[in-house]
């Protein structure tokens, strides 16, 4: 098994200790470990925003790695980690890397910056197992992923990937004496990946539940002699017990008996942060998941996950008697943001040239905006341009298998819609030229079209699971908060090609994790194709992407048979070829959803203070500004 990788050398960074001989720490003897967390960086090297393409943008690893280094500095002892998803996410990754033959760019900045180790995110698995490995062939740091394991054929199943790492490193105690510390790292990732890219993964990978991958590591560690025990987990933190295959585990991970240190990721969440609602064992002010010290540093370089350990040598081992967690932000609202780090930035230049060059021509044009801060409360311009696409893609392939006297519909999500990605995480291109920035934009995943045989029935549990996003609003009640925050942006299906009604009167049908909550609790009325009432043993084929058909999130996954066209075209590659060959997009919605009306009844929800750019559409929506929130969205009333 492949374990006891050797660790890269941190040249550049680390100032090395000089060798010594490690002496017998003694009784008492205390020594302070900082752990240094990167996660979710999603390709963002410099500070640059590709979609709005304007530069000085306040995240990035070029500004990260100015808080590491700096990190580095303020203690002897220290090890840097990523908790995954660092591969995919920008149009230099997912546009310029896919074309070229070169090393990855994120590699290379990571070579440079001395990781100690790294864990895989669900998205370092989007271009498939052979180009992953062939990425990785360029990395200076070793990779672990414990709970992924390939198939071999038969029943065999094989490690892919270390499933844990075990890094020795030279520390100093509190009196500067050395000792050699035996450093386990256990890699986690959601065992969803199988079902997002089952396209890619299946017959290849199996994957496994991290608790209980995690369980079955933690004394095997023990017995090669691991003192500290970290488990390097691309998964967030979820609300509610426990449940097998747990997506968003890293409460009951670090309730695992013997897990030293939880440094976090995926959910994109800053930990330890502002939660207004933490769940039972999310304690910010300790800065622990479940008593185990933990962290989780936001994404694409927000943050600076640190965690300082206090370990005290007693009966034979190392205890870890205290800690601080802290997640630095690389800007903040009281101070300007941290300087990117020059080498960094010069190393990455030559490819970020080469996606400007790209992502800069102009496809098509568009004569009104297409943005996404209404695309949660309206039936919307932006979401119908991609649906339009997908619907025109998918019908020469429906004509092929037949099936063209069905009816053809098409569905996408608002990807950028606030959340976590903070106020200016939105769409926002003004009428014009339609570059291929915008393209991805609109469409910021490589997911692959596909279209779907679906009964009227599935069309209804399939809104009955978009419709959760929102709360349930008591009819004549004033700023009631529209939004569930448990549900992001991009679990709001719209389904074009039909027109139905959301009552948001009703109870949700399904918990945001798609359990169905109550049989009798239905939000979508008046759901009609072509005027006439939807049948429930009517067929349709609905164009959607690979990532949706294979369920996940709210979505139950569609049986492989009602894939009728696995079309294998990227949806972004679609949109452009869309927007290439149709004249001027109007950007107007054609009529699709709407809310029940409630009279008397006011709802308020946040966006992002560009929408204040677009007056008439405030006014059309009657909505009413009500300044921004502590965190810079906008706040707008609307009458229901
Ligand atoms: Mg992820
Ligand atoms: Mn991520």
């Amino acid at each position: 098994m492949p374990t006891d990788l050797p660790s890269p050398d941190p040249a550049g960074l680390h100032a090395l200790a000089e060798p010594e001989r490690p002496a017998t720490p003694a009784v008492g003897t205390r020594l302070c470990l900082r752990l240094l967390e990167t996660t979710d960086v999603h390709g963002n090297l410099l500070p640059f925003d590709y979609h709005a393409g304007q530069a000085d943008a306040p995240f990035g690893l070029a500004r990260t790695a100015t808080l590491i280094r700096r990190a580095r500095a303020e203690v002897p002892n220290s090890l840097l980690f990523d908790a995954g998803d660092f591969l995919q996410g920008t149009p230099l990754t997912d546009i310029t890397v896919q074309r070229g033959t070169g090393r990855h760019p994120v590699i290379g900045a990571m070579n440079t910056l001395g990781y100690d180790a790294v864990a895989l995110g669900n998205h370092d698995f989007n271009f498939g197992l052979d180009w992953l490995e062939r990425a990785l062939r360029e990395a200076a740091f070793p990779v672990t992923c414990a709970n992924a394991v390939a198939l071999t054929g038969g029943d065999g199943a094989a490690p892919l990937f270390a499933p844990y790492l075990l890094l020795e490193r030279q520390v100093h105690d509190t009196a500067g004496g050395a000792h050699r510390l035996r450093i386990a790292v256990i890699g986690l990732v959601p065992p969803q990946i199988t079902t997002w890219d089952r396209a890619h993964l299946r017959d290849r990978l199996d994957s496994r539940d991290m608790v209980e991958t995690a369980r079955a590591l933690v004394p095997r560690l023990r017995d090669r002699g691991a003192d500290l025990i970290v488990a390097l987990a691309h998964t967030g933190i979820e609300d509610g017990p426990a449940y097998p295959e747990m997506e968003n585990a890293a409460l009951p991970l670090a309730g695992v008996a013997g897990i030293d240190a939880v440094l976090a990721g995926h959910s994109h969440q800053v930990f330890p942060g502002a939660c207004p609602a933490a769940p039972d064992g999310v304690d910010a002010r300790a800065g622990t998941l479940a008593g185990t010290p933990a962290v989780m540093a936001g994404f694409r370089g927000s943050h600076l996950g640190v965690l300082d350990l206090t370990l005290e040598r007693r009966g034979g081992r190392w205890h870890t008697v205290g800690h601080r967690a802290e997640a630095r932000p690389v800007a903040s609202t009281t101070a300007p943001p941290v300087p990117p780090d020059p080498g960094i930035c010069a190393a990455v230049a030559p490819a970020h040239a080469k996606t400007l060059r790209l992502i800069e021509q102009p496809l098509g044009h568009s004569t009104g905006p297409l943005h996404s801060y209404l695309a949660m409360v309206r039936n919307d311009p932006a979401l119908q341009l991609v649906t339009e696409a997908k619907r025109a893609a998918l019908a020469p392939c429906l004509a092929e298998a037949g099936l063209d006297h069905l009816p053809l519909l098409a569905t996408t999500a608002p990807f950028r819609t606030g959340g976590r990605g903070g106020p200016q995480f939105f769409t926002d291109i003004p009428p014009g030229p339609l570059r291929l920035r915008h393209v991805s934009d609109l469409y910021p995943f490589p997911n692959t079209l596909c279209g779907v045989v679906i009964s009227g029935a599935d069309l209804r549990e399939w809104l009955e699971r978009a419709a959760i996003c929102f709360n349930r609003i008591t009819p004549g009640a004033k700023d009631q908060p529209l939004l569930d925050p448990r549900v992001p942006g991009h679990a709001f299906d719209v389904i074009d090609g039909l027109s139905y009604r959301i009552d948001l009167g009703r109870p949700a049908r399904y918990t945001p994790a798609g359990e169905l909550i109550d049989p009798g609790a239905w939000r979508i009325r008046d759901l009609r194709h072509d005027g006439t009432p939807v049948e429930a043993g009517a067929r349709f084929v609905v164009a959607t992407n690979s990532y949706r058909a294979f369920g996940g999130g709210p979505y139950a996954p569609i049986p492989a048979a009602a894939v009728v066209c696995d079309d294998q075209r990227a949806v972004r590659d679609v949109l452009a070829a869309h927007i290439r060959t149709t004249g001027p997009i109007a950007a107007a919605a054609r009529p699709g959803w709407q809310f029940v009306p409630m009279p008397g009844t006011h709802v308020t929800f946040e966006t992002g203070p560009g929408l204040r750019a677009y007056p008439e559409e405030i006014a059309r929506l009657r909505l009413q500004d009500l300044g921004d929130s502590a965190a810079g969205f906008a706040r707008f009333r609307m009458p229901l």
